[in-house]
């Protein structure tokens, strides 16, 4: 088994969910008492968080490369980064060290191609609705994405930042989200992306009518497919 590197923490309480199904992911592919082996560097989300707020890239950027070497360093045969939004510097994170990583967007895609649809509606925090770094990676595998409007971003955003990055759960955002989902289906997306690690916290595949990609779910069992070595 491929040692597991997940640099983590962007926010905690969605790294514990990468935990969780990582390790459910090995047991139900292995079996008995096998579990996932894992070296997790968690970062402090507050300090990422200021500069992404700040436009401070670069300095995020070093940190997560740190992070990524520190992986290395301890074993990892690869890692993932644990959030959509810091993949605006992935290249350069990737770029830090000489092993692979699982690109979150490009695992997500390749889902969305299984399952045969080409039309998805895009939720994440605005960096991950607005720029081109993730949606562009969906759209070079022929998806076409639609994203809420402004109001709607905002709210994404808030309920993002202020509330389930906390562990936060209130049922006027859930409805919320709810309904910015029904009226981007009613738009004509065949099914939504959970395009941030801790929406899977908030909405679940029962609640919606067309098919959810949780990132967080499907970026975990990429992972472990990697670390087994099966193709998918
Ligand atoms: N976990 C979130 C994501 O998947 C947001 C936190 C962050 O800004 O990294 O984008």
């Amino acid at each position: 088994m491929r040692k597991i590197g997940v640099i983590g923490g962007m926010s905690w309480e969605s790294t514990a969910l990468y935990y969780r199904m990582i390790n459910e992911e090995v047991k139900r592919e292995l079996g008995g008492l096998h579990s996932a082996e894992m070296i997790i560097y968690s970062v402090d989300f507050e300090e990422i968080e200021r500069y992404q707020a700040n436009n401070e890239w670069e300095k995020a950027t070093n940190v997560l490369a740190d992070a990524a070497k520190s992986l290395e360093k301890a074993g990892a045969d690869f890692f993932i980064l644990a959030t959509n939004t810091m993949h605006k510097v992935i290249d350069e994170v990737a770029a830090a060290v000489s092993i692979p990583t699982i690109h979150i967007a490009d695992a997500t895609a390749h889902v969305i191609k299984q399952s045969g649809f080409t039309r998805v509606a895009l939720l994440g925090t605005k960096y991950t609705m607005e720029e081109q770094f993730y949606k562009g990676k969906l759209e070079q595998q022929g998806i076409q994405v639609s994203v809420p409007n402004e109001k709607d971003r905002m709210l994404i955003n808030d309920v993002i930042f202020n509330e389930l990055v906390l562990g936060d759960l209130r049922a006027p955002s859930k409805s919320g989200f709810l309904d910015i989902i029904g009226n981007l289906t009613h738009q004509g997306a065949e099914g939504v992306i959970l395009g941030c690690t801790e929406i899977g916290m908030l909405v679940k595949s029962d609640d919606v009518v067309v098919p959810v990609y949780d990132t967080t779910q499907i970026h975990a069992k990429a992972a472990v497919k990697y670390a087994l070595n099966k193709e998918s």
